[in-house]
């Protein structure tokens, strides 16, 4: 059951272009253990083995194998309610996040879902498994954060609330992009 809900979020997330075949990575948090993909999986297409169980805050045998964003995982785990964490590199929200210190939804359902999202990294070096205070810290006042020019990170008790999160936020992006798009047609007519 529990890789079920893995495998049809990592499907869902490959299928519709938000992360490339070996990227992402998706947790949820069982007690004091978590439950990680493993590092270098292809999300669209998970398996038993895929899936790595470790300590929230406690190393053991398995942590190497863990996805190289466990750091980011575990700050969220210890700093938040969260019990589900999607992480996924959805291509126009990155574009915007190289641009924007916010994103914000121009539709009512990106409002009404995602709110507006914040964009971190902008002061701090942004590199794979680091800004785990940040991140965590800024997803206690909302469900969903970027890290510029990188990804998304997307917490909720169940994987399916992450995933809806990431691609409701996608789905603002594509709208913003094609809302500029028409200001530059009719700016240019
Ligand atoms: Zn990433």
């Amino acid at each position: 059951m529990i890789l079920g809900q893995f495998q049809t979020t990592g499907h869902d997330l490959f299928a519709r272009g938000l992360v490339s075949s070996h990227s992402g990575d998706l947790s949820i948090r069982l007690g004091d253990r978590i439950i990680i993909t493993r590092r270098g999986c292809r999300l669209g297409c998970l398996q038993e083995h895929d899936l790595i169980e470790t300590g929230v805050s406690r190393n053991d045998r398995a942590t190497p194998l863990a996805s190289v964003e466990l750091a980011v995982h575990r700050a969220i785990y210890q700093q938040t309610p969260a019990l589900a964490i999607v992480h996924a590199h959805p291509p126009h929200t990155i574009a915007l996040s190289l641009t924007e210190t916010e994103i914000v939804p121009s539709d009512a359902e990106g409002s009404a879902i995602v709110g507006q999202v914040p964009v971190l990294g902008w002061q701090e070096e942004v590199r794979v498994g680091g800004l785990a205070d940040l991140i965590a810290g800024a997803l206690k006042q909302c469900r969903i954060v970027m890290v510029r020019g990188h990804g998304s990170f997307a917490i909720g008790q169940l994987l399916e609330e992450g995933l809806n999160s990431t691609t409701t936020m996608e789905q603002s992006s594509r709208i913003l992009f094609l809302l500029r798009s028409l200001k530059v047609a009719s700016a240019g007519s």
